[in-house]
């Protein structure tokens, strides 16, 4: 018996295999389970210490407020799902449905979920040495946290939210924190300017030392330490490097299997990935058109969109050739930066209409009073990024959960097109 529901794709006879033990991959297994699926899960995961809470590696592990320990999450065994640490999925075979793992073990699928997220990137030829770290694993944030313990400055390449976490934590520590990249605020492409030139005053004011509208040139070590040289001619001096460049999606194992991986999984818009059958994918190593605010296949980096994408795709998984409403996500998240609490939800660009909202007008220091920047397109408020306002973002981000339509038709990304009825154009992922 091929199929133990009418509704469902997939029955007890199969086997769904999860690549990734992140939030998106915990979340698609969770929904494969309440949805019904009572074949087996298998989940491949090359960390030996997942799932964990990713993002304390950029706060309370380097504070030294919590330990590895503490942020490993509970694996739920009532779901049943066979976990496997320590494998590595290096090859995809789509046509034989098999995924070959770095111990050279074999996994047959009938489904597949690939949520494999993304890791640190480094510019080719970048040095290594004592000292000079990348922040993305709880392994990483531990081998940080023992030389900071050590450490009298140190200097953070890359000030986006991750340097910047990561300046504050230095700086609690006592330590000397030297932050600098090219643009002359922070955070530039998860705030926006305005914000974002508030939240370098809040890290000047806390001792941050800040080296902004500087390029780094060469890093070299010398005499035991990093010399970091800047276009200006300048140098900064440091015991550690933190190279907090950006990431990549974690896709070497698909190539060869002819999917899209360019920049990200190609995805249609329910996270089918495009070109496959029975193949879904699901957070931050995934491209798809996320209608809510563009045809443009999107990428999202956030731990709440992680979940809600592996929910969502589990569901088109299950549903196989139906018609699925597309999946919406509004990403959202929070960030503390020394005395200033910043809080994140929808898309913007630099192209939007910026409303700024004082919460105190007429008070000295704008930011630590409250402020909150919305973005309109097309009149319609599509983000809202506020600092010290957290009542006010709740009010409005949960109007925005409710309210926000789709607002563009998609594109012929990928698979054929489905003709939509009125009600399925609501996304139903938004809820
Ligand atoms: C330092 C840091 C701080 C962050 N802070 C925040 C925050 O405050 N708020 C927020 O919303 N987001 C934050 N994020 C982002 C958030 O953690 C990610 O968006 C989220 O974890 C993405 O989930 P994911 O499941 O897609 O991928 P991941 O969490 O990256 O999980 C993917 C897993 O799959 C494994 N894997 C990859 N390739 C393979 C393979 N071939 N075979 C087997 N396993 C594989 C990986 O090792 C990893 O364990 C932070 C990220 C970092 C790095």
């Amino acid at each position: 018996m091929r199929r133990a529901r009418q509704s469902m794709a997939f029955g007890w006879s199969d086997r769904i295999l999860v690549i990734g033990g992140g939030p998106a991959g915990m979340a698609a297994t969770e929904e494969l389970r309440r949805r019904g699926f009572t074949g087996d899960i298998t989940l491949l995961c090359d960390e030996p210490d997942a799932p964990y809470d990713r993002p304390a590696c950029s706060k309370s592990l380097l504070t030294g407020h919590a330990r590895p320990q503490d942020v490993r999450m509970p694996i739920d065994g009532s779901l049943d799902v066979r976990w496997m640490h320590g494998r590595r999925a290096v090859e995809v075979d789509m046509r034989r449905r098999t995924v070959l793992t770095q111990t050279d073990e074999e996994f047959p699928f009938d489904g597949l979920v690939i949520a494999s997220g993304s890791y640190a990137a480094l510019p080719k030829g970048w040095p290594d040495g004592p000292g000079m770290h990348v922040l993305h694993t709880v392994d990483e944030a531990w081998q940080l946290r023992q030389d900071l313990r050590h450490a009298e400055r140190v200097a953070i390449i890359g000030g986006g939210i991750t340097g910047c976490e990561t300046a504050c934590a230095v700086r609690e520590l006592a330590r000397e924190a030297v932050l600098i990249d090219p643009k002359p605020y922070v955070m530039g492409r998860a705030v926006g300017e305005p914000i974002g030139y508030m939240i370098a005053e809040e890290h000047r004011r806390f001792g941050v030392e800040m080296r902004l509208g500087r390029r780094v040139k060469e890093v070299e070590r010398r005499r035991g330490r990093w010399r970091v040289s800047l276009d200006d001619g300048s140098y900064v001096h440091a015991d550690v490097v933190v190279a907090s460049l950006g990431e990549k999606p974690d896709t070497a194992f698909l190539e060869g299997t002819g999917i899209d991986i360019s920049r990200g999984i190609l995805c249609d818009e329910s996270l089918r990935v495009v070109g496959t059958e029975g193949v879904v994918a699901a957070g931050a190593a995934v491209r798809w058109p996320n209608l809510l605010y563009s045809s443009e296949p999107m990428m999202v980096g956030q731990w709440i969109a992680a979940v809600e994408m592996g929910h969502a795709a589990a569901r088109t998984l299950l549903a196989g050739d139906r018609e699925v409403p597309p999946v919406g996500i509004v990403p959202r998240y929070w960030t503390l930066q020394n005395g200033l609490r910043v809080m994140v939800a929808g898309d913007f660009k630099p192209t939007d209409h910026i409303v700024m909202t004082e919460m105190r007008p007429g008070r000295k220091d704008t930011a630590r009073a409250g402020v909150m920047a919305s973005y309109y397109r097309d009149d319609e408020l599509v983000g809202l990024i506020a600092v010290n306002a957290a009542r006010a973002f709740t009010e409005v981000t949960r109007a925005m959960l409710i309210d926000t339509p789709v607002r563009v038709q998609p594109e012929p990304v990928s698979q054929p097109q489905r003709t939509r009825t009125g009600s399925e154009r609501r996304l139903a992922a938004v809820s």
